[in-house]
């Protein structure tokens, strides 16, 4: 494959260490063109698609990880359809949230008065989390009370620097 001399002088730019590869990447592109003299232009597409894809990566490392805490004494009859049912399809208290958020943790408070809370926000954070969902069982009255703890158990999470959303599906 040949090279026009810009095209050339812009291969130039790229760091040494990558360039054999960059310039294979961009003769591949020339010839799926039917080209087989690689222009000015052909560089700067590679280039376009290059950063494309960096930018998707990046993207990626922002993706919300999100852990939800739930009732234990519910937990015996509930399996949590509801909840995951409701972040899914993003909807009630998950509606906000892109296509690329990813639940990392589902646990139970551990027993009155939310005994586990603490440690598995410690160990959540070491894995990213950056909101704890307290479950919509937790605030609402059912076949069981509400939970009358659930104040300290928000405030020990946020004093974390985690953030909180109340509810789940309800
Ligand atoms: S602390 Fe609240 S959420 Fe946990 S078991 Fe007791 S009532 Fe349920």
């Amino acid at each position: 494959m040949e090279w026009e001399p810009e095209a050339l002088k812009e291969l130039e730019k790229v760091p040494e260490h990558v360039r054999s590869m960059a310039k294979m990447g961009i003769e591949t592109l020339a010839g799926k063109k039917g080209k087989n003299i690689v222009a000015i232009e052909d560089v700067k597409e590679a280039e376009t698609q290059f950063r494309a894809l960096l930018g998707k990566d990046e993207k990626n490392e922002k993706i919300t990880k999100i852990a939800v805490v739930r009732c234990d004494i519910v937990s015996e009859t509930c399996p949590g359809v509801a909840c995951f049912k409701a972040f899914n399809r993003r909807k009630v208290h998950f509606e906000g949230y892109g296509k690329d958020a990813e639940i990392i943790g589902f646990f139970t408070c551990g027993g009155c008065p939310g005994r586990r809370v603490f440690r598995l926000v410690d160990s959540l954070i070491k894995h990213g989390v950056d909101v704890v969902h307290l479950s919509s069982c937790m605030l609402m009255e059912g076949g069981y009370p509400k939970c009358p703890h659930i104040d300290e158990i928000k405030q020990m999470i946020i004093k974390k620097g985690v953030k909180v959303v109340e509810g789940t599906h309800h």
